[in-house]
C-alpha cells in the first residue's frame, strides 16, 4: 500500500531526503488508552518504549469517549458477574466474538477499572462510597462505571499522568505512513513531523499498532474529523497482517441531526448512549407536528409514538445497538420521522439537577446549540460510530500474522464479533493494553532493533514517494476523495446492504482510485491537505475490505443488515478473514471458538435488563 498510486521505485528521480532515525525496543503506534496502558505496562517492568501519535499528548480519540466503562464489579446489582458480562458480549456479538477475548475481558476488566480509579480517573461513587454504574444497551445489570460522561477524557488524563510518572517518552504530531516488514517480518516504521515536515526512520524490534478504528471513513460518524481514518488496520495489513471483521460496522443510533443554524460539525455526532441509559425516550414525529423552524409552546407536542414498544416492547430504547439504530432507520425511511430526517430523543421527564449530573456534556453541548435538554427533545439519527473488524490477533498477546507485530485497542479485533456491546470498547483497551505489555516484556529478551539494507532503502523509498505526493499538481483535493468516499460507503455499506449495492460499491471505489492519481496537494507537509492525502491511501484499503467482506457474508448478523439474506444462518456463524495476497484481497472463512463452561451457563440462564430500574 504505497502512498497512493506512487511507487517508491517510480520516485527514483526525486532526491533521498534527509531523515532523522530513532532506534527503540519497542515502538508504539498510538496514543489512545491502548497504546497509553500498553506503555505503562512496558514501562512497569523495565523496557524501554516509545509513544507515538498524530496529535498533541492527551489528545486521541479515546478523550471523546462518553457514557463509560463495563466491569462486572456488581456495585449496584451484585448479581453481575464476570460470566454474565461475557454472555451479555456474546449475545450483542451475536456468538461470532472470539470466546478467549471476551473472557479475558470480562474477567479482568474489574482489576483494571479499579487500578484506573487508583491512577485518578476519579469514576462517579453511589452514597456508599463504591464505584456507581449504569446501564448501557443490552447489559443485563448496571455495570458501567462513568465519569458523567466524560469517561474517556477521565481515563486517558489518568494515563497519560501515569504515563508522565514513569517518563515513558511521546512523540507528538508524528504520522507514521508505514511499517518496514519484510518476509513476515516488522523491522520499525516511516513517517514524518507534523509539526516540521521532518521525516522520520523508527528502528524498532517490536511494532505495537494502537492507532485506532475506521468509523470516520463514513461520511456521517461520531469521530473527530480526522481521527479513526483506519490508519491502524491499514497500515498492519500493508505489512502482511491480516484483518477480521471488516463488514461489521456499527451505527449508533443515536448521533445529532444538524440544525440549520447549526454548525455542520455536529452533524452526525455521538449523542451518548447514556441518555438512553439514563431513562431517554425514543418517539417518531407526531403526526402534526408543528413546523420545525417555529418553536411550539410545548417543546413535547412534537412527540409522537414511543415506537420502540412495536420493535422490542421489553428491552425498549436499550436493546441492542443495531436493533435501535435499524428501528430508527425504519422509522425515518417509511416518513415517521422529523422534518430534518430524524426522530426524536427526550429526556426531559428527568429533573435539570439529575441531567446536570449525570449528562453534563450532553446537557452543555445541547445548551450551545440553543436545546435545552431538560425541557425539550433532541433531534437525531443513526450514525456510524464504531469498527468491529480490524487487525486479526492472538488476544491473548496481541500477536499479528507478522512477526514483532502487535495491535491492540480499537485497532484490533475479535472481542466484539457483530456488534459491540457499549462501554466494552474502553476496557478493551486497557485489559488488552495490560497483557501486550505484559507478553512483549516476558519475552522481548534484550531483543535490539536491527535494519537490514533493504528496509533502509524501503524507508528511503517511502519518504521519497511522500515528497512526490507533496508535489502532487494534479486537481483533484483530497477532501473531496475523503468526501466521495463516506457518501459511498454510507450508501453501499451502510445499515442495510445488498449485493447489487456492494458490487456498484466496489465499482465506485475502483474509480475513486483512479481519481487519487490526479491528486492535488496544496501547501506543505504540515498542513492538513497533506494528512488527508496520506490518509487516503488507508482509507481506500481499509473500504475496499468493507465492502469485500460484507458482500461475501451471505446472511444478516448483528451490524450487518443485508436485504438480501435478512436472516442469520447457522452456517455463517463463521469470522471472515482478509488477507493481504499478490493480486488484492483474498477472503476465506474461519470457524470460531464455544464460550467455556462458566459463559455457557450465564448464556444459558438469560439474563435480561430490570427495565424497571430506568422507570
Ligand atoms: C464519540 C464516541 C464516544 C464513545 N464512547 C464510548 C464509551 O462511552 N465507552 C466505550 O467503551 N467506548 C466508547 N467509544 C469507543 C472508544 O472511545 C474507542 O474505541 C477507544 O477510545 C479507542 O481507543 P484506542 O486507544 O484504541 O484508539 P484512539 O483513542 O483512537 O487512539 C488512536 C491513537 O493513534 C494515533 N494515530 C492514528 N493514526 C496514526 C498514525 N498514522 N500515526 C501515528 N499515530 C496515529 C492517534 O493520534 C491516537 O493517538 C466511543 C467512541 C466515540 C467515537
Amino acid at each position: 500500500m504505497p502512498v497512493l498510486q506512487i511507487e517508491p521505485s517510480e520516485t527514483d528521480g526525486t532526491e533521498t531526503p534527509e531523515y532523522e532515525e530513532v532506534s527503540i525496543p519497542v515502538l508504539v503506534v498510538g496514543a489512545g488508552a491502548a497504546g497509553a496502558r500498553t506503555a505503562i505496562e512496558l514501562a512497569e517492568n523495565g523496557v524501554d518504549c516509545l509513544v507515538v501519535g498524530k496529535r498533541d499528548h492527551g489528545d486521541a480519540h479515546t478523550t471523546w469517549a462518553a457514557g463509560g466503562i463495563n466491569a462486572a464489579l456488581g456495585s449496584l446489582d451484585p448479581e453481575d458477574d464476570w460470566t454474565v458480562h461475557a454472555a451479555d458480549t456474546h449475545r450483542e456479538g451475536h456468538s461470532v466474538n472470539d470466546p478467549d477475548a471476551v473472557e479475558l475481558v470480562a474477567r479482568n476488566a474489574p482489576a483494571r477499572v479499579r487500578e484506573l480509579d487508583e491512577w485518578g480517573t476519579g469514576f462517579d461513587r453511589t452514597e456508599d462510597g463504591k464505584i456507581d454504574q449504569r446501564y448501557f444497551g443490552a447489559q443485563s445489570f448496571r455495570r458501567t462505571c462513568f465519569v458523567g460522561d466524560r469517561t474517556g477524557e477521565a481515563i486517558l488524563s489518568a494515563l497519560v499522568d501515569r504515563a508522565r510518572e514513569l517518563e515513558i517518552p511521546y512523540r507528538e504530531n508524528v504520522m507514521v505512513t508505514r511499517l518496514l516488514s519484510d518476509d513476515g517480518r516488522v523491522y520499525g516504521a516511516a513517517g514524518y513531523d507534523m509539526s516540521d515536515g521532518s521525516f522520520v526512520l523508527f528502528r524498532a524490534a517490536r511494532v505495537v499498532v494502537a492507532a485506532g478504528g475506521y468509523s470516520a471513513l463514513y461520511n456521517r460518524h461520531t469521530s473527530e474529523a480526522d481521527e479513526n481514518t483506519g490508519d491502524g488496520p491499514a497500515l498492519a495489513y500493508d505489512a502482511g497482517a491480516n484483518l477480521l471483521d471488516a463488514e461489521f460496522v456499527q451505527f449508533h443510533p443515536t448521533g445529532t441531526v444538524a440544525r440549520d443554524a447549526w454548525d455542520d460539525d455536529w452533524e452526525g455526532q455521538l449523542v451518548t448512549e447514556a441518555v438512553r441509559g439514563e431513562g431517554g425516550r425514543l418517539y417518531n414525529a407526531a403526526v402534526d407536528e408543528p413546523d420545525a423552524d417555529g418553536a411550539p409552546d410545548d417543546p413535547r407536542a412534537r412527540l409522537g409514538d414511543r415506537f420502540m414498544e412495536r420493535y422490542s416492547p421489553t428491552q425498549m430504547e436499550l436493546d441492542a445497538r443495531d436493533v435501535v439504530a435499524r428501528a430508527i432507520a425504519r422509522e425515518i425511511r417509511e416518513g415517521r420521522g422529523t422534518e430534518r430526517g430524524g426522530v426524536y430523543l427526550d429526556v426531559s421527564h428527568r429533573d435539570r439537577a439529575f441531567i446536570e449530573a449525570r449528562l453534563p456534556r450532553m446537557y452543555e453541548r445541547f445548551a450551545a446549540l440553543g436545546v435545552d435538554i431538560a425541557e425539550e427533545p433532541m433531534e437525531v439519527a443513526p450514525t456510524a460510530h464504531y469498527s468491529m473488524g480490524g487487525v486479526d490477533v492472538d488476544p491473548r498477546t496481541g500477536r499479528t500474522a507478522v512477526d514483532g507485530l502487535y495491535a491492540v485497542g480499537e485497532s484490533a479485533s475479535g472481542l466484539h464479533g457483530a456488534n459491540r456491546l457499549g462501554g466494552n470498547s474502553l476496557v478493551e483497551t486497557v485489559v488488552f493494553g495490560q497483557l501486550v505489555g505484559d507478553h512483549l516484556a516476558a519475552t522481548l529478551d534484550g531483543a535490539s532493533p536491527e535494519l537490514p539494507e533493504g528496509m533502509r532503502a524501503f524507508a528511503e523509498g517511502e519518504f521519497r514517494a511522500l515528497l512526490a505526493l507533496e508535489r502532487a499538481d494534479g486537481d483533484v483535493r483530497p477532501a473531496e476523495l475523503f468526501g466521495a468516499l463516506g457518501d459511498l460507503l454510507w450508501r453501499h455499506a451502510g445499515i442495510l446492504r445488498d449485493a447489487d449495492g456492494l458490487d456498484a460499491g466496489l465499482g465506485a471505489l475502483d474509480a475513486l482510485r483512479d481519481r487519487a492519481a490526479a491528486l492535488r496537494v496544496e501547501g506543505d507537509r504540515t498542513d492538513r491537505d497533506f494528512e488527508f492525502a496520506v490518509d487516503l491511501s488507508f482509507t481506500f484499503a481499509v473500504a475496499e475490505a468493507i465492502l469485500r467482506a460484507a458482500s461475501f457474508r451471505t446472511e444478516s448478523r448483528g451490524a450487518h443488515h443485508r436485504t438480501d439474506f435478512p436472516d442469520e444462518d447457522d452456517d455463517w456463524r463463521v469470522t471472515v478473514v482478509v488477507s493481504p495476497g499478490e493480486d488484492g484481497p483474498e477472503l476465506r472463512t474461519r470457524p470460531v471458538g464455544e464460550p467455556g463452561e462458566a459463559v455457557r451457563a450465564a448464556l444459558d440462564e438469560g439474563y435480561e435488563l430490570e427495565y424497571a430500574h430506568l422507570e
